[in-house]
């Protein structure tokens, strides 16, 4: 018999701990035949089986949730399950999508070429053209509207009003890039918002984890489908996720103004093509982006005069940003799509997607602003 090490009871604390309470356990056990049935039959339940409910993964659910005025939280294993689970636990074979030209790449790849293979129909319209994606909902019955705003990493901005208001029976944004301190998508109609709280809400690069939040009736539907798709969130990185929530408006704020300071500087640069960044008064998207969006969010993408070697080059050249695929950290990351995320893609396939094979996406950290500038104008000047 190996030896029974001592097992935490759920007993009242006396005091207040000031981190929350992990409960790594994958199951718990019940008193009576009665008590296990009970806990079965109950929708959301946390205190069964951890595929189905576990209160330290739906503590982080409920605290997103919360941030973002929605009634209820769903937890999943990474950002790609939430948008799996809103994608698969919705739509049946015959159903009809309207989606984004540009968006996160695997999620591109679950509307190309997953939901195909269940006959699921999908019509891309460009991120851009907000009227187009609303229209394309209302020319037929449409399941869900599927949008990513700002989008990943061409920071494409999507009308929420608008979508809010479409003929869609279900609308759902990934709201990754901006979180729920720089937009609220729910406040604008929307029905479903998603994030890779890998990213920015857990905040730390030490947590795979999604999450999605809605309304009560629409998330226990979801948490339904989630509990058969497995793909549950694990409790440890949940944990991080609620400590990475404590610090959230900091990171945020400071993120985003030293975002807005890059993206200004870069725009001056003469040996600088285009900057993508919503708040940019240059951007496209900037009457939308001031409207729906407290800040301009902290990634910043732009494109060297020279496209892919200068590309190549200029990533290549910088130490203060690390090459490192992510978004959100403490670090300021540096990602070149054509080399990198989108490597696999062909040049036509990522010009298609609008993706500019110079485009480099910089997730600023909170070093300090002097430092990613001198780092960017190494970058930069090795190019040239
Ligand atoms: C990273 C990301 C995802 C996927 O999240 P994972 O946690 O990596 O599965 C989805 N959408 C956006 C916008 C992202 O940036």
């Amino acid at each position: 018999m190996p030896p029974t090490p001592p097992r935490a009871t759920p007993s009242p604390p006396t005091t207040e701990p000031l981190a929350p309470a992990l409960f790594p356990t994958s199951a718990y056990a019940a008193s009576t035949p009665n008590e296990a049935a009970r806990r079965a039959r109950k929708p959301r339940v946390a205190d069964f089986y951890t595929r189905l409910g576990n209160p330290t993964v739906q503590a982080f659910a409920d605290a997103v949730a919360e941030l973002e005025g929605a009634e209820a939280g769903l937890c999943s294993a990474s950002g790609m399950g939430a948008v799996s689970t809103v994608v698969l636990g919705l739509c049946s074979q015959g159903d009809h999508i309207v989606t984004q030209r540009q968006l996160f790449s695997s999620t591109t790849q679950l509307f190309e070429s997953v939901c195909p293979r269940f006959g699921i129909e999908v019509t891309f319209v460009d991120a851009g053209d907000t009227p187009g994606l609303v229209a394309a909902a209302a020319a037929r019955p449409t399941k869900l509207l599927f949008v990513e705003t700002p989008a990943n990493p061409t920071l494409e901005v999507v009308d929420l009003d608008a979508v809010g208001a479409s003929a869609a029976e279900v609308t759902a944004v990934d709201s990754t890039l901006a979180g729920p301190l720089v937009q609220r998508p729910i406040g604008a109609g929307i029905d479903l918002v998603v994030h890779s709280a890998t990213k920015s809400l857990a905040g730390h690069n030490d947590a795979t984890l999604g999450v999605l939040a809605g309304e009560k009736t629409l998330v226990n539907e979801l948490w339904q489908y989630a509990t058969i798709h497995g793909a549950c969130a694990s409790p440890y990185d949940s944990w991080n996720g609620l400590r990475g929530l404590k610090t959230l408006e900091l990171r945020v704020e400071r993120q985003c103004a030293t975002a807005e300071a890059v993206a200004g500087w870069l725009a001056t640069r003469p040996d600088v093509a285009t900057v993508h960044y919503p708040f940019l008064a240059c951007s496209p998207h900037h009457g939308v982006a001031r409207r729906q969006m407290t800040a301009g969010g902290g990634t910043v993408s732009f494109v060297p005069r020279g496209g892919f070697d200068a590309a190549v080059s200029c990533v290549g050249s910088l130490d203060v940003a690390l090459l490192a695929p992510s978004l959100g950290g403490p670090e300021t990351l540096v990602n070149h799509p054509a080399s990198m995320t989108h490597a696999s893609l062909t040049p036509e396939q990522r010009a298609a997607a609008g993706l500019d094979d110079g485009l480099i996406r910089l997730s600023i950290g909170l070093e300090p602003l002097e430092a990613i500038i001198a780092d960017l104008e190494r970058g930069l000047s090795s190019a040239t």
